[in-house]
């Protein structure tokens, strides 16, 4: 299979903070699998490290206030290209590009809500199948599928 994964679930120190995430779990899941890595925000140009980001009121805003929704749907859609032929993608939680399901308030304060970060929802819109690196059951099962059984 092709499979899709934040950059920083495999190592790549491509965080805000310029760290990663590294998983191993799930690295050592897809050995054997074609793998695209993909980093939504250094994709959108913003410099490592940068200011943490946030999305309040369906806009994406650093730390400091300043709005760069349309930065980061840029990289974002740059992405989508990268990786549209995937099988699926494997996304990191909570992140404002990556986030599934939950991601930060906008406070800044570690308050987290229902939603997806901008890249995710493009995925979606795009009709691609998203896991975040939490859901490590969801993806073996996943990965013992043939394409014939989906
Ligand atoms: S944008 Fe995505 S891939 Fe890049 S550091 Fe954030 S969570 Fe990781």
């Amino acid at each position: 299979m092709k499979i899709g994964i934040s950059a920083c679930l495999f190592g790549d120190k491509v965080r805000y903070d310029q760290t990663d995430k590294r998983n191993d779990t799930i690295i050592e899941l897809l050995k054997g699998h074609e793998v695209i890595k993909i980093c939504p925000e250094v994709s959108s140009c913003f410099s490592l490290p940068h200011e943490p980001l946030e999305i309040k009121d369906d806009k994406v805003y650093t730390k400091s206030g300043i709005d760069v929704t349309e930065q980061l749907y840029k990289g974002s859609r740059k992405c989508i290209d990268q990786i549209k032929d995937c099988n699926f993608v494997i996304l990191k939680a909570k992140s404002p590009s990556c986030g599934y399901g939950l991601i930060y308030d906008g406070s800044f304060k570690g308050i987290l809500i229902k939603g997806n970060g901008v890249f995710t929802g493009l995925c979606l819109e795009n009709g691609i199948e998203v896991f975040n690196e939490l859901q490590i059951e969801e993806i073996r099962k996943r990965l013992s599928q043939t394409d014939s059984d989906r």
